[in-house]
């Protein structure tokens, strides 16, 4: 069954900026408010980590990321117990999370992505650099996977408190433990996030009211993970827009949003802008004599 996913981040029309106003000095992403500002609510799609797996780590790209998808990284009353304070700059509404809390969760998402295109590919070669079997001078044995920030053990001899049976693996092999590793970290990380399933009333369309199961994230990097999850489960493909906007879609029938198989863009706008890029290109290439000579 497919999650209805409700996530209602919100996003400031005015913008974000970097400030370093808080106690212990560490920059942070707040955003711009003022008297009646306009507040949009993001619309997180299932391709969203992805893009934000692709995220430049720096303020800009880290700024350009939350301009589209919002600042709540997580939930900051959650965390400090002091949510939207104004943090006495005037316009400037919050803490906000610290530069490295958003390279840490983009760094995450990162790796997170790596294995799963490494599992989808079938890269057996790149995942052996990941996928480790180990045994130890006792004889006990063991597959971990050894990633860039976090190490697993997968599966163990000894032991199976909270991994996996070590006799459902054939020794040696790699696919099938990346996909438990991948596995264990998307569940890790949905454990640690805070996801309340609640009932809802909902018309879709017809007259009575029906109820549904939705999810509701509390904030990006949930709703993040929830989409990766999802599109897993679903065995979505999922394609990079060519207008360079960053953003991915899927293509697999059935999936929310999916776009047709051939398409290379993720929205009529994106395809609009393609098309004006490729005409453009066209251009030049038939009209050389414009060119400016040497
Ligand atoms: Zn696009």
């Amino acid at each position: 069954m497919e999650a209805t996913i409700l996530y209602q981040g919100e996003v400031s029309e005015l913008g974000y900026q970097w400030t370093t106003n808080g106690r212990d000095k560490e920059p942070r992403l707040a955003a711009i408010v003022e008297e009646g500002c306009l507040i949009r609510y993001a619309d997180v799609q299932p391709g969203a980590f992805l893009t934000f797996a692709d995220v430049e780590p720096t303020k800009d790209g880290i700024l350009r990321f939350a301009s589209e998808y919002g600042h709540e990284l997580y939930d900051f009353d959650f965390l400090s117990g002091r949510s939207r304070l104004n943090n006495g700059q005037p316009g400037v509404w919050g803490y906000g999370a610290t530069l490295q809390a958003w390279q840490d969760a983009v760094a995450d998402m990162r790796e997170g992505v790596n294995l799963w295109r490494g599992v989808k590919a079938r890269d057996l070669e790149g995942l052996k650099e990941v996928i480790k079997w180990r045994e130890n001078k006792d004889g006990s044995k063991w597959v971990s996977y050894e990633g860039k920030n976090r190490q697993d053990i997968v599966a163990h001899t000894a032991y199976h408190r909270n991994a996996v049976e070590y006799s459902t693996l054939r020794e040696g092999e790699v696919l099938l433990p990346a996909r438990y590793a991948l596995q264990r970290l998307i569940n890790a990380r949905l454990e640690g996030l805070k996801i309340v399933p609640h009932l809802t009333m909902m018309r879709d369309g017809q007259t009575e009211l029906e109820q549904r199961l939705l999810f509701q994230p509390s904030n990006l990097q949930a709703v993040m993970w929830l989409r990766f999850a999802e599109v897993l489960a679903g065995g979505w493909e999922m394609r990079k827009c060519a207008a360079g906007c960053g953003r991915y879609f899927p293509i697999t029938p059935g999936a929310p949003g999916a776009r047709r198989a051939d398409s290379v863009t993720c929205s009529d706008k994106c395809r609009q802008r393609l098309k004006q890029q490729n005409d453009e290109t066209q251009k030049h290439k038939k009209s050389p004599q414009k060119r400016t000579s040497r």
